[in-house]
């Protein structure tokens, strides 16, 4: 059954990737097993299935992998948020400061109206900051956040500290 699957064991740490000390979650094992990315599904339904959202933002890459198939499922609105340049129309954008360096994220500001709940998926909450820059992102509209889900949290980077005010689904934690 769907509730038996065992998710963490189908991520995979790669040591030393992009950089020497950091040890990568590789998502695509669960990715090409569909009983595990089914589950995920599963279970991000279950979670937010009754929150009446109506929107899912997510950013690019892996954000849009879990978020399709969930807008699907949840009847919901699946809304793009991308890097600059990608979006051909007006876009509200929200820049935020990385370890070394800064990085933008766009969305197209009809994508979201104010009456609209919103549900931000990614798949992976380290630092918080992706996830941050699209709460911003949305709050530039004047809608209102249910939630987020993430397949993996790294608990021990504290990225959750700013988002008690939300409903945070993590299905695997380290
Ligand atoms: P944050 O902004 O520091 O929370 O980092 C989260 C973003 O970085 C997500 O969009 C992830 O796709 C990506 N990311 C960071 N670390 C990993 C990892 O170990 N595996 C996969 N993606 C990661």
């Amino acid at each position: 059954a769907p509730g038996d699957v065992d998710l963490k064991s189908y991520i995979q740490d790669v040591p030393d990737f992009p950089k020497p000390g950091i040890l990568f979650k590789d998502i695509t094992p669960l990715l090409s097993a569909p009983e595990a990315f089914g589950a995920a599904i599963d279970r991000f339904a279950a979670h937010f299935g009754e929150k009446d959202i109506t929107a899912i933002i997510a950013a690019e890459a892996r954000g849009f992998i879990f978020a399709a198939p969930l807008a699907l499922r949840l009847g919901a609105r699946f809304v793009p948020v991308r890097k600059p340049g990608k979006l051909p129309r007006d876009t509200h954008s929200f820049t935020y400061e990385l370890e070394y360096g800064e990085d933008t994220l766009e969305m197209h500001t009809d994508a979201v109206q104010p009456g609209d709940k919103i549900l931000l998926v990614d798949d992976l909450l380290a630092t918080g900051g992706t996830v941050k820059a699209c709460v911003s992102i949305a709050e530039q509209t004047g809608a209102s956040i249910a939630g987020c889900a993430f397949l993996i949290e790294l608990g021990f980077l504290d990225g959750r500290k700013g988002l008690d005010q939300y409903d945070i689904c993590s299905l695997i934690t380290y």
